[in-house]
């Protein structure tokens, strides 16, 4: 028996994730077992901490974890470690899920729903490998701290060691075997010694064991242009936590809508992974069922593929979102009228003649 732990979390989260549940149901895959937890705000709310200790448990223990998002205007004013931010960062970093998948497509339906002109994206197919528990948004020392002159100062350190870079590089090597077999490392070694260790050990592990696929190191600011002049030439894109974070979501862009685009955040192998949209709770559209739920339900793909053992289930859901989109279905960030309930219809129709 498989479990798959669902955390709806905040704003529009818990709306995606029951398209997601819907979409799994019509599945009825068999020994794959489905719970719920809070957290996040909701978290906050009930139990005055976005990670309770029994859903870091549940987490813990189960094989595959799908988050909604989680945040939102109510929690925005409480210090950095009770936000539901926080929670999430904490989930992460106890899974030890460092590397973060989060595959950009561009439907050739969707074209023209991006801001680039469709021959520029159509077609497009990039798969970043972000390193997701290191780097600046856990290096200490951290703060804000008032300087003998009482100014204010505040800092974050960026901070990586060979192994946390080796682990992370081995799993975009690997997925890149299964692609177009081209690597894209993206650092700021002119300017950081971290980013000069990433390229330095990122070379290595090269050299040592996957010469059989292409690499080629970009400094990150070249790396954002490519993206919008050419993003057609990347197949995997491998980066640190920060560069990662933004660079993922300018090619957000690139396919159309944030709310289609899946993650997967996977650690040592057998250890739970966890799959979100990489989108936040969008407070501005939350409550109103408009979300779009596409990101979610391909996390769920992603989470069968990567964690449940069901490949096939993955291809098959996979497939019938391209369907439904191919159809024409569309909420309104991508231009149409369908709300959330209505696109998870479409999928579920899709899926039905995929059976
Ligand atoms: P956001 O991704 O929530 O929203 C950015 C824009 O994209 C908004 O206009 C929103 O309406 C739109 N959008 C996002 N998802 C959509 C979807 N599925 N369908 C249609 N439109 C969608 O980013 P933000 O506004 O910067 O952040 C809002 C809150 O979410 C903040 O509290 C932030 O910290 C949090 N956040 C959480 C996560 C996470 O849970 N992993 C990620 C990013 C932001």
């Amino acid at each position: 028996m498989k479990t798959l732990l669902l955390l709806p979390g905040d704003g529009i989260g818990p709306e995606v994730v029951a398209e997601a549940r819907r979409v799994l149901d019509r599945l009825a895959l068999s020994g794959l077992a489905v719970t719920e937890a809070p957290f996040g705000g909701a978290a906050i709310d009930a139990a005055g901490t976005p990670l309770p200790d029994a859903t870091r448990a549940a987490a813990l223990a189960a094989n595959a974890v799908l988050m909604g998002a989680v945040g939102g205007p109510k929690w925005a004013g409480a210090p950095y470690g009770s936000r539901p931010e926080a929670g999430l960062l904490s989930l992460r970093a106890a899974m030890g899920v460092y590397a973060n998948l989060r595959p950009v497509r561009c439907y050739p339906a969707l074209a023209g729903a991006s801001t680039l002109r469709p021959e520029v994206v159509a077609g497009l197919d990039i798969l970043f490998v972000r390193e997701l528990v290191g780097g600046i948004y856990f290096g200490e020392p951290r703060g804000i701290a008032t300087l003998p002159s009482g100014e204010r100062e505040g800092v974050n350190t960026q901070r990586y060691t060979e192994g946390e870079i080796r682990r992370v590089a081995a799993h975009a090597f690997a997925l890149a075997r299964s692609r177009r077999g081209l690597v894209a490392s993206v650092d700021k070694a002119n300017v950081m010694e971290s980013g000069l260790l990433w390229r330095e050990t990122v070379s290595a592990l090269h050299a040592a064991s996957f010469a059989d696929v292409e690499l080629v190191h970009l400094y990150a600011d070249n790396a954002a242009m490519q993206l919008v002049r050419n993003p057609r030439q990347f197949d995997v894109i491998l980066t640190d936590n920060l560069f990662g974070d933004l660079l993922s979501d300018l090619a957000a862009e690139l396919s159309g809508s944030i709310g289609l685009l899946p993650s997967a955040a996977l650690g040592a192998a057998g250890r739970p992974g966890l799959f979100e949209p990489i989108h936040g709770s969008a407070p501005d559209i939350a409550g109103q069922g408009i979300a779009n739920p596409l990101a979610a339900i391909l996390s769920l793909a992603m989470a069968l593929r990567h964690s449940l053992a069901a490949p096939q289930a993955a291809l098959r859901v996979e497939a019938a979102v391209e369907a439904a989109i191919a159809g024409g279905a569309r909420t309104r960030d991508l231009g149409g009228t369908l709300t959330t309930r209505e696109m998870g219809d479409a999928v579920l129709d899709a899926l039905g003649d995929a059976c």
